[in-house]
């Protein structure tokens, strides 16, 4: 089993776009970036939801078929727990439109970044117990799968930092993930995998094992950026790929023994990269996805 040479080409290549989302300090609307990406040959895109709806998602969808693009996944479902019904009822109602868009834009799968503590994202946790959150994430999940799989939309749980543990994510773990569609999935039938990205998991010691255990079929997505030291900043000082310690071509290595031939996603959030112009950030992220990915 050889691992697929990236140094000759970034056919494999996708961007995510909260990468250049902002450009010297500004916002760039979703199109203007797409024709970006495509003026250097990238093929693969994966766009945000409020990206997408500021734009339009009609316009958005013939731009991609127009350019010859596709998505190598769509930001984001999840964040489900909730403190009351109608909480909740607006947290499956928000995730079954996300199915839908994503549906729209022919996406490969919907990234669910799942939620923790209610509230704590915003600075005031509604309740302190992550057994209830993870048995609502669990809850929320099992709903979106079922309508998700009615409408052929597979479903990629990501695995967040534990430093995310209380506001984005109470899956903190490759481990996690898949105990979650195992029991939700147990005879694996499809249509429940993960997002691996490399910046939430490249500290594990169990990551080799887990994503042998993940196997094609659940190997949904794979997200690219850096580990920074030291790390300024818990959301956004991500580093450029190659500026930081992960050890990128290894972690692919372990994917692709395991079955994985999707694209390769750089997702950086970064108050440094987004100062910088948009076509040096994304030149960068061809010439490192080719040397160090
Ligand atoms: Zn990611």
């Amino acid at each position: 089993m050889t691992v697929r040479d990236f140094s000759q080409d970034h056919a494999w290549l996708s961007i995510n776009t909260a990468t250049v989302r902002r450009q010297q300090g500004l916002e760039v609307p979703l199109d203007r970036i797409v024709d970006q990406c495509a003026e250097r040959g990238i093929r693969a895109i994966s766009p945000w939801r409020d990206q997408v709806a500021a734009v339009g998602i009609g316009r958005i969808a013939r731009q991609l078929k127009a350019h010859g693009m596709q998505l190598s996944g769509y930001c984001r479902g999840g964040f489900y727990p909730a403190t009351d019904a109608a909480g909740w009822q607006r947290a499956l109602d928000d995730n079954r439109r996300a199915i839908d868009e994503a549906k729209t834009l022919d996406a490969p799968c919907l990234v669910l970044v799942v939620g923790s503590l209610p509230g704590a994202v915003e600075g005031q946790a509604a309740y302190t117990s992550l057994a209830r959150a993870r048995s609502e994430v669990h809850d929320g999940i099992a709903a979106s799968l079922a309508y998700a799989r009615s409408v052929g939309m597979p479903l990629a749980i990501e695995p967040l930092h534990p430093m995310q543990a209380a506001e984005r994510s109470c899956i903190n773990t490759l481990e996690q993930a898949l105990d979650v569609c195992d029991a939700l999935d147990p005879d694996q039938i499809g249509g429940l995998g993960v997002a691996v990205d490399t910046y939430h998991v490249w500290w594990d010691p169990k990551l080799q094992a887990q994503i042998g255990r993940a196997g094609q079929r659940r190997l949904l997505a794979c997200h690219v950026s850096d580990w920074l030291t030291p790390t300024r900043d818990l959301l956004n000082d991500r580093g450029m790929v190659g500026d930081g310690v992960i050890e990128f071509k290894r972690i692919r290595a372990w994917m692709e023994a395991a079955g994985f031939a999707g694209f390769s996603e750089v997702e950086i959030f970064s108050q440094t990269w987004w100062q910088r112009a948009g076509g040096e950030v994304l030149d960068t992220c061809i010439a490192r996805h080719r040397q160090v990915v």
